[in-house]
């Protein structure tokens, strides 16, 4: 007889002290279920992992604990952002589990997919992507800035899966394949394509939250776009130098011109030229000192080599 394999659903927690009660409800149920068709072993848990929340999240995991001999628990010393808290929980998971799928705290990903994760394990994939079908529930903003955002890391080469977030299953092989990706700037969508093995993707529709508001702000999503940029291409680097070649050779046409124009006509090149080409490569020198500015702070935070997480307290049994 086979042995059914334990599964641990590793999700991160900020401040989502009002879904958790009720995302334990539905997940138990699942997880009964999908043990009671042998899916997965009864051993298999939900590990939440609060990431240095300021609202009673901490409390809420420990009494859910108590009362829940399927749920287990990490609390991060500090808000780290969301990827640190995935990685503390997988690495975690990888110890106790055969597989884990990372899922968000609002269960905005439809759960009802877990089983064909397991299928797709079962037919011998290390890592499966969930993948949404469409993003009908999103609002307008979301929808474009984030379709624009894959499209942008294509363009610049970054090999990452199409509206695929977090939501994925990994084998035991394959997190102990990432623990061995050093990084401090996380972006696991650009890290997890980059380890290879047998792929899959399941498709699933993505939900509204139930409670609790987005912990994605503007911000926090600007920074994420970002790292996962200047954490996987080089190109804005390349483009720079090129712009930088062409406009050389563009002013050194100019000078030439101006030069003739001098010898020929005798007059002085008008001052608004003057000022705007100033304030126009001015500009612009400052922007590509930026860029480069930019992957000059990662290369500072690589090399510190910072551990990515502390955990205060944990309740693992
Ligand atoms: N999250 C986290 N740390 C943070 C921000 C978010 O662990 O600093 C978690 C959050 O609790 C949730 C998941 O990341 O489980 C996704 O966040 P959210 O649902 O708010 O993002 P959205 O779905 O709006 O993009
Ligand atoms: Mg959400």
């Amino acid at each position: 007889m086979k042995k059914e394999k334990i599964l641990y659903l590793v999700i991160p927690c900020y401040n989502e002290d009002a879904v958790l009660p009720e995302t334990t409800r539905r997940l138990t149920v699942k997880l009964d279920q999908m043990t009671k068709t042998n899916l997965i072993s009864s051993k298999s848990k939900i590990l939440y992992i609060d990431d240095g929340s300021t609202d009673n999240t901490w409390s809420s995991i420990e009494s859910l604990h108590k009362e829940y001999k399927r749920v287990a628990g990490l609390k991060l010393a500090k808000n780290r952002g969301h990827q640190n808290a995935l990685l503390a929980g997988l690495m975690t998971a990888k110890d106790c589990a055969d597989i884990a799928i990372s899922m968000d705290a609002d269960l905005q990903d439809d759960i009802e997919v877990l089983n064909q994760f397991i299928k797709e394990y079962q037919n011998g994939s290390e890592i499966v992507y969930g993948v949404r079908s469409s993003r009908k529930k999103d609002s307008f903003f979301k929808r474009n800035t984030a379709q624009l955002f894959y499209t942008f890391m294509k363009w610049l080469g970054v090999d990452i899966v199409y509206n695929h977030a977090d939501y994925r299953l990994m084998s035991k092989r394959a997190i102990e394949e990432l623990a061995r990706y050093g990084e401090v700037n996380l972006f696991l969508r650009g890290i997890i394509p980059q380890i290879g093995l047998r792929t899959a993707v399941v498709k699933y529709e993505r939900q509204t939250r139930f409670a609790g508001e987005s912990k994605y702000p503007l911000k926090k999503m600007l920074n994420f776009a970002l790292e996962g940029i200047l954490s996987f291409s080089v190109r804005p680097l390349r483009i720079i130098t090129i712009l930088g070649s062409l406009i050389s050779l563009a002013s050194f046409i100019f000078l030439i011109y101006v030069i003739i124009g001098h010898f020929v006509n005798g007059n002085v090149a008008g001052w608004t030229t003057t000022v705007a080409l100033v304030c126009f490569f001015g500009g612009f020198q400052i922007l590509c000192i930026g860029i480069i500015g930019e992957y000059i702070g990662k290369i500072y935070s690589e090399t510190k080599r910072r551990p990515r997480y502390i955990i205060e307290k944990s309740l693992i049994n």
